[in-house]
């Protein structure tokens, strides 16, 4: 999924006039005159881990004329772990400024309150500068708190385009397990052996909280005591652990956004991405999946969203 993204990246998107809206965001003068006048825009894409709603981000973001993104992943919003938390890299995210990823010290630990108080304040920022907000994430409960506040500030200012990337769940788990494997092949263990800290067990707080974090505990306690066999054995099971505990989060994430939907109401579009991953092994035809049944018509849904 990633090196579709880069590929996609590299090549120049062809010019299409169709998409060169006005900026999202209308006089405020307007809105000072006029209470009920036309909203701010801001389009929200949600997903379990590893559907691809980075990638599909990152492509509104270039195919409209001016996007930000604001991330609403609790924990990719700490510094540091970048392959454990499965950070954008900026090859990947194509130049699109990227809002509250990565600005808070590891160890801080940020409530939904806090989070609504930063993504409101990037919201204006976007908006002020005439470009459109969007805000990408897992973090459900996060989202929920920014958009459900209690005074319905939050809707009473902003339209919301709220799109879902979704994936069959046997075919999520399969990619899920790739996915830790390629971050073990990419340095993960290296990674979390730098922040563990023989003195302190705990994990409830910041970045520490990332699924990959605590599993690893029982490995660095034990592996200088174990034989390459058995420190290859604790290895393997750490690894499918934290295999485990990654699709559990998914299951758990899409369990949330069939709640917004059903119990809250929020209209979701929902765009099934498991062609992508099924034919994966063919770069081409997941490029042409994803095309045909995420970027397109996510394209054509905000478009109509953002002239409407
Ligand atoms: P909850 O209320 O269950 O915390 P939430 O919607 O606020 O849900 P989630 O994004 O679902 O938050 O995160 C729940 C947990 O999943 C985190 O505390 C963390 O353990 C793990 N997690 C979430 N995102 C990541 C990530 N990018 N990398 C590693 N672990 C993550």
């Amino acid at each position: 999924i990633m090196k579709i993204s880069m590929a996609m990246c590299k090549q120049p998107l062809p010019p299409s006039p169709a998409l060169d809206f006005p900026p999202a965001r209308f006089d405020r003068n307007m809105l000072t005159l006029n209470p009920y006048g036309p909203k701010d825009k801001v389009v929200v894409i949600m997903g379990a881990t590893g559907t691809g709603k980075s990638r599909l981000s990152v492509d509104l973001a270039t195919r409209f004329r001016a996007a930000e993104i604001i991330n609403s992943d609790k924990i990719q919003v700490h510094q540091g772990l970048d392959i454990v938390t499965n950070k954008i890299t900026s090859e990947e995210s194509c130049g699109v400024p990227h809002h509250l990823l990565g600005v808070l010290p590891p160890e801080a630990d940020l409530t939904a309150a806090n989070y609504r108080q930063m993504a409101n304040l990037s919201i204006e920022s976007i908006l002020n500068r005439g470009k459109l907000p969007i805000i990408v994430g897992g973090s459900n409960s996060y989202m929920e708190a920014l958009v459900d506040d209690e005074d319905k500030q939050f809707r009473s200012r902003y339209d919301c385009c709220f799109l879902w990337v979704d994936v069959a769940l046997p075919v999520l788990h399969g990619f899920v397990s790739e996915r830790v494997d390629k971050m073990v092949e990419n340095g993960m263990v290296e990674e979390v052996r730098e922040i563990f800290d023989y003195s302190d067990s705990s994990y409830s707080r910041g970045i520490k909280k990332a699924i990959g974090v605590p599993e690893f505990d029982r490995f660095f306690r034990n592996e200088q005591f174990l034989n390459v066999g058995d420190r290859e054995e604790l290895l393997r099971k750490v690894v499918e652990e934290i295999k485990r505990n990654t699709f559990g989060l998914a299951c758990r994430q899409r369990e949330k956004i069939e709640r917004l939907r059903k119990v809250k109401k929020w209209c979701i579009q929902r765009l099934d991405a498991t062609p992508v991953f099924t034919k994966r092994r063919s770069k081409m035809d997941a490029d042409v999946a994803w095309e045909r049944l995420v970027a397109g018509p996510s394209t054509v849904a905000v478009s109509r969203f953002l002239l409407n």
